[in-house]
């Protein structure tokens, strides 16, 4: 579903991204782990095209984001397509970024409403059925501020599903939060993964990594350092730079 070959990418003369490679199948649930600075949420956000990348190739269903080819030249693709892409991706940051004035319906309905032109109905209906599901049906009417950010990162996540994305990538969702409310998020997250849910999640939760990725890629310094499943990955790392850091946080 989603291929990355070879993306890098730099702020000025720093190289944050150094040739990434690495490859998402449909129902996968991937985890990417490293330091701080290794450039994890650089990637996640090169995937939507958030940020542009300098060289390499991301394809998406099939289509290369961000670029089009124009004459044997790199061009940046028509806005038209880098939102057709972003529509297919679900995003949920460490912040989470709810309109504030808005009730948590509201927040959920306004993208299905302004940008795939749903009806009102179909939009609420299906606002609901996410509330159940992320477990907030009694947060229906409660402005961001009231809730807590157990709560307000359950409804980031049901305002990404809302777009029905084919893939939703999650940029460390339970880092901002307090340590009693992490478990409630990972727990949506689980669920979506049981259902099947393509995911990419960067994330220092060891335990959700271990346990409910099918993938753990390690980066460091820009790059892929080991990928494979989790019992490898957590049990006998290949490469040093994994193993010191899987000492440092485990
Ligand atoms: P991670 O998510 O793994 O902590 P990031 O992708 O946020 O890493 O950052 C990787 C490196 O890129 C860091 O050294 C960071 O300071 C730098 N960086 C990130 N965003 C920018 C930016 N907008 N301008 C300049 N440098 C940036
Ligand atoms: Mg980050």
């Amino acid at each position: 579903m989603l291929e990355l070959r070879g993306v890098s990418k730099s702020y000025g003369p720093h190289q944050v991204l150094a040739g990434v490679d690495l490859a998402v199948a449909p129902h996968e649930v991937v985890a990417i782990i490293g330091p701080s600075g290794s450039g994890k949420s650089t990637l996640l956000k090169c995937i939507n095209f958030l940020e542009p990348y300098d060289a390499g190739e991301i394809v998406f269903d099939g289509a290369l984001v961000g670029y089009a080819e124009r004459r044997g030249r790199r061009v940046r693709a028509p806005d038209a397509a880098i939102r057709a892409v972003r529509r297919h991706i679900g995003m949920v940051f460490q912040s989470f970024n709810l309109f504030p004035h808005k009730t948590v319906i509201e927040n959920i309905v306004e993208g299905p409403i302004q940008v795939l032109g749903q009806s009102r109905d179909t939009a609420y209906a299906y606002a609901e059925t996410l509330l159940g599901k992320v477990n907030l049906g009694d947060k229906r009417d409660a402005r961001p501020a009231s809730l807590s950010g157990g709560q307000q990162q359950r409804a980031a996540i049901a305002r990404a599903l809302a777009m029905r994305p084919r893939i939703m990538l999650f940029d460390e969702p339970t880092s901002a939060l307090d340590p009693e409310l992490v478990g409630e998020v990972l727990e949506t997250m689980r669920e979506l993964a049981a259902e099947g849910m393509t995911m990419l999640v960067v994330t220092h939760e060891m335990g959700f990594a271990r346990e409910v990725a099918n993938r753990v890629v390690f980066m460091d310094g820009g790059r892929v350092v080991e990928s494979g499943p989790p019992e490898l990955i957590f049990s006998n790392p290949t490469q040093t730079r994994t193993r010191d850091f899987l000492a440092r946080v485990l």
